[in-house]
């Protein structure tokens, strides 16, 4: 372990178990020093997370929706309670209707659509609000994107629409905060097997293909993820703010498959 997290608080939201990216951030932070607190949505991933946060020494577990706002005060009430202030914040919360993560990108619904954008966009938008004004000191807050915002990837669909906004938000964000040396970014994963992941129609084939035509000829771990996660979130990144910063074993530069998957 090394400190460079040392003396930095933060809260992680998003762990689901220990195949989420938030967890694999989280205990990366960890390793490094940090002090973390975790929310959970619903009972059934709490007493999932539970025996992981104490793995890493925490006890502040709180419960959080992101559709029900109150329960988003509650957190940072609590958080500037015990803690008065925080560091750093990830936000790796993201959900639409599975029935509607196939198919055509045009039968997305208008309640989902909806429901999509207020969890897996607009929820960063609130939270980083209720972050940065408990970040006296300046800070840093990821969010957690994919690669279908720009480029469509198959029943992908409302996510990807949903995804390129919450892109577009990091950038906003990072100007209205900017001057309180506060620092936004997002993270664009490849491919990980997780609940959420599983959601997405043909999500075996996707991780396959991104495995054999990525320049790395694999997908990502989630400790590479965590090593990004730590330097966006510890002052190595100091400089850097609005930025969608890849790890995804470099699938997104290419154009066409890999020539040598072609000629098998
Ligand atoms: P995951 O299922 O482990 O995590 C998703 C989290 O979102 C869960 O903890 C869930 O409780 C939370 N969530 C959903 N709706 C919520 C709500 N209403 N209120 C509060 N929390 C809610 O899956 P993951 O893949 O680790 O997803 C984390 C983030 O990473 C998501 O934004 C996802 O889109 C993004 N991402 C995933 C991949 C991948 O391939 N798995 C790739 C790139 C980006």
């Amino acid at each position: 372990m090394t400190g460079i997290m040392k003396g930095k608080r933060g809260l992680i939201m998003g762990v689901a178990n220990n195949h989420s990216i938030a967890w694999g951030i989280a205990k990366t932070l960890a390793d490094h020093g940090a002090e973390l607190a975790f929310t959970y949505q619903g009972e059934a991933f709490g007493r999932r997370t539970k025996p992981l946060a104490e793995s890493v020494g925490s006890n502040l577990l709180l419960p959080c929706d992101v559709e029900d706002i109150d329960s988003v005060d509650a957190v940072f009430d609590t958080l500037k309670k015990e803690w008065g202030s925080i560091d750093f914040l990830v936000h790796a919360i993201g959900f639409s209707d599975k029935t509607e993560l196939r198919g055509k990108y045009a039968d997305t619904s208008r309640d989902n659509f909806t429901r999509t954008m207020v969890i897996s966009c607009f929820s960063f938008t609130e939270i980083t609000k209720r972050a940065a004004a408990i970040m006296p000191d300046g800070g840093s807050i990821i969010t957690l994107t994919y690669g279908g915002s720009t480029k469509v990837m198959p029943n992908y669909n409302v996510m990807g629409v949903a995804k390129a906004a919450l892109e577009s938000s990091v950038r906003y964000l990072a100007v209205d905060y900017g001057s309180q040396n506060i620092r936004v970014n997002a993270i664009s994963a490849g491919p990980v097997r997780t609940l959420a992941g599983s959601g997405v129609s043909d999500a075996r084939l996707m991780y396959n293909y991104q495995k054999r035509n990525a320049p790395l000829c694999r997908t990502v771990s989630l400790e590479e993820i965590g090593g990004t996660g730590l330097y966006l979130l510890s002052n190595l990144s100091g400089g850097v703010t609005g930025e969608v910063h890849f790890v995804d074993s470099g699938y997104n530069i290419m154009s066409m498959p890999r020539l040598d998957e072609l000629k098998v």
